[in-house]
């Protein structure tokens, strides 16, 4: 099968939406809706890096796929269309079988589609570039951080990044724990919901602390954030409980749960938007005018944030 085939097995699927010119040409087009701003990001996976050697094709498909998500929700962007750029060592079709369903079942669930790539031989790498769409102007930013917002922490934090740790000590993780590390659920409709309501946000991919420092940098501002506060799941809890390691929550990385700043007066509307998405939002702290982030709590240690280099 050459390079050709293989994208028209396996990767030329009917699109969902009707105002784009997908796989077959050059390029792909796509047609602007009148008041919109495309958003965009790209977001590259790496096996050994991002995930260990003999991970599953239809988990690895999942994960590249949810991860530029989280990127779009935390713009509050609608998900629209991605480029996928696949490197693989060889030409293995029930691995490419398997991925592209799963790839295919994630792009229609969120009704993106895919509309072009590129294949080539060496390392397994997955390479995917979304884009997506929001009113002008309306898109959350960092930078919109004000001074006595409420911080925002959606669902849990840790659970990834305590599935990696077990994994790299050969211990099997829970089922919970490994579906948080390798099918991270992006919180699309939440970031969409939050327009209007949020004045900042970002998708935690590094690190609760580091991503958080993020906003203040950009809003210039600063933060107090109540370790009591900071949701987890009882198996973090748990692991907590007997190493008092807050650096795997609040470091860990890989979350992709949204963190994100409103005004006081807000507070209803977030608890009604939990209720109605389903979404835990829990209060962790406020926005401060003192720059810096603080900590409250009993753990003073400094943690060392994912860093890609
Ligand atoms: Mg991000």
């Amino acid at each position: 099968m050459n390079e050709f085939d293989l994208i028209e097995k396996y990767f030329n699927w009917k699109n969902q939406n009707l105002d784009a010119l997908g796989i077959g040409d050059d390029c792909a087009l796509i047609t602007l809706e009148q008041n919109c701003q495309l958003a965009t990001s790209v977001d590259t996976l790496i096996e050994g890096v991002h995930f260990p050697k003999n991970t599953c094709p239809a988990d690895i498909a999942y994960k590249a796929l949810s991860v530029n998500l989280s990127d779009l929700a935390a713009m509050g962007a609608k998900p629209k269309y991605f480029t996928l750029a696949l490197t693989l060592p060889k030409f293995d079709e029930p691995w490419l079988e398997a991925f592209s369903s799963s790839l295919k079942s994630l792009a229609n669930q969120h009704q993106i589609d895919l509309l072009g790539g590129d294949t080539t031989q060496g390392k397994l790498s997955i390479s995917i570039n979304v884009t997506g769409t929001v009113a002008i102007n309306q898109a959350l930013l960092r930078s919109s951080a004000k001074v006595g917002d409420i911080i925002f922490l959606s669902n849990t934090i840790g659970d990834a990044a305590l599935a990696w740790q077990q994994i790299q000590q050969n211990i099997k993780p829970s089922q919970n724990l490994l579906t948080h590390f390798n099918r991270p659920k992006a919180q699309v409709a939440l970031g969409q919901r939050l327009i209007g309501i949020a004045n900042a946000c970002i998708d935690i991919s590094d690190g609760l602390e580091q991503d958080l420092a993020h906003i203040l940098k950009r809003s210039k501002v600063g933060a107090q954030i109540n370790l009591a506060d900071i949701p987890l799941s009882p198996e973090v809890a748990n692991y907590l409980k007997k190493t008092n390691d807050w650096c795997l929550p609040l470091a860990g990385g890989d979350d992709y749960q949204l963190c994100f700043t409103a005004a006081p007066n807000n507070l209803t509307a977030v608890e009604s938007l939990a209720k109605q998405l389903d979404v835990q939002l829990t209060p962790i702290g406020i926005i401060t005018q003192d720059l810096g982030l603080v900590r409250l709590g009993d753990f003073k240690q400094k943690c060392s944030a994912y860093q890609h280099f």
